[in-house]
């Protein structure tokens, strides 16, 4: 359980409190905003901040503009759809840091939001002064200049070690924000206190991507199921000829080794035992339900079959928790997205019917999972895509270990 400092374990009020969140939002061309989710994740805080009558300041990076100014990359954008939100009139500093923008958080009354520029408009955000990957000290400092509390509010930014996520916590004492405290809650509450019997669903395209997260899996659950094309590799690994799937044959041995260390760690492998084989790569492409010896040289296989589909049901029954990553199939395919489909939608039944806790994250999965109708009926579901599937990984988060009692 990763004990941390809480946002509610300190006194706010009167004070300026300095707020990390990722405002990193989907934007069409014209720049205009086509998912809101990651403004309303940092509500809950900045109201929580505003009742406490302290003062908020706002950082966060967009896009990738490598220390230059770039005005698509600018946050202004930002001001409009936040303002509303919060029901506050947000203000904006064109720079995160600098004399100006000091003179403004200084001009802040209790309950006033101010929005800072693109922290990567600032070689130091994410470059040391010598030019390699991590941070400036001095920005950092400077980042922190007139505020008196960090809040680090944003899980999907926790992986990395950047000036506005970790080196700001040299300068000022650091506290998870309401958002982040959530995330750590329910994804401690999965995989590291997980009420037992605890299985993870991992599926997705290639095993190469996901090696060190099924390694750290298989020592800590009671039950893994394979899925995806994925899952292709451990049955060429058994010695199925999987035609012509997506498969990285050179990984058979590391499929092999993960299955042995699930082995000695008591974990039981769920593999396809069946599976649906198709002519194409194409949303209706002709296909059948075939065993798994039965596949034809030019079929690939697209989505798990039906006794699998039962045999991931069984396990979901026996199982007090459930994590999950990544779809069972080619879910953008119809209708290779059955398995994925009815998989996550009993899922949400026994959430609602029987206490399961589910949580899942990373990548395609909340995609998938909205797909299926299933999103809302999860316990949880991390919106963050690396940090969520490095904490899979048993990797440490530099942005939660700033945060750690
Ligand atoms: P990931 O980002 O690793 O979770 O992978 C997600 C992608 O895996 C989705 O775009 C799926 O279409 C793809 N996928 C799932 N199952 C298969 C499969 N059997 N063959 C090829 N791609 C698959």
């Amino acid at each position: 359980m990763v004990d941390f400092r809480r946002l509610e374990d300190v006194n706010v009020s009167g004070k300026t409190v300095l707020i990390r969140v990722d405002f990193n939002v989907p934007c069409n061309e014209d720049g205009k905003i086509t998912d809101d989710t990651r403004l309303k994740a940092s509500l809950p805080t900045i109201k929580y901040l505003q009742k406490q009558r302290a003062k908020i300041v706002l950082m966060s990076h967009f896009g990738r503009p490598n220390g230059q100014r770039e005005s698509g990359a600018s946050l202004m954008k930002i001001i409009a759809p936040l303002s509303k939100l919060v029901e506050t009139s947000v203000k904006f500093a064109p720079d995160c840091i600098g004399e100006a923008t000091q003179k403004a958080i200084a001009k802040l009354k209790p309950r006033e939001v101010l929005l800072l520029e693109n922290t990567r408009f600032h070689m130091g955000e994410t470059k040391t002064s010598g030019g390699e990957n991590g941070y400036d000290p001095d920005f950092a400092k400077a980042l922190a200049t007139g505020s008196d509390i960090y809040v680090h509010d944003a899980f999907s930014v926790t992986h990395r070690a950047q000036a506005s996520t970790t080196g700001i916590a040299k300068f000022l004492p650091a506290y998870a924000g309401l958002a982040l405290e959530r995330e750590l809650d329910h994804i401690s509450q999965a995989l590291d206190i997980p009420k037992r019997p605890v299985m993870a669903l991992v599926g997705g395209a290639k095993v190469s991507t996901k090696i060190d997260l099924l390694k750290n899996l298989v020592g800590k659950l009671d039950r893994l199921a394979i899925g995806g094309g994925m899952a292709n590799t451990f049955l060429a690994a058994l010695g199925h000829d999987v035609g012509g799937s997506l498969c990285e044959h050179d990984l058979k041995d590391k499929a092999l080794d993960i299955m042995q260390a699930a082995k000695t760690a008591k974990c039981e492998i769920i593999l396809p035992i069946d599976v649906i084989a198709a002519e194409g790569f194409a949303a209706h492409a002709p296909h059948r339900v075939c065993g798994l010896d039965d596949v034809k040289p030019d079929e690939m296989i697209l989505d798990a079959g039906p006794d699998t589909v039962t045999a991931i049901l069984d396990a979901i029954d026996l199982s007090q928790t459930l994590i999950w990553n990544g779809p069972l199939g080619t879910f953008e395919l119809q209708p290779f997205d059955t398995a994925t489909v009815e998989a996550a939608k009993y899922a949400a039944k026994r959430v609602k019917n029987n206490g399961l806790i589910a949580v899942a994250g990373g990548g395609d999965t909340v995609a998938a999972l909205k797909h299926a109708g299933a999103a809302d009926g999860f316990t949880f579901i991390s919106t963050a895509g690396s940090a969520f599937l490095e904490w899979m990984e048993g990797k440490s988060l530099p942005g939660v270990e700033i945060l750690k009692k």
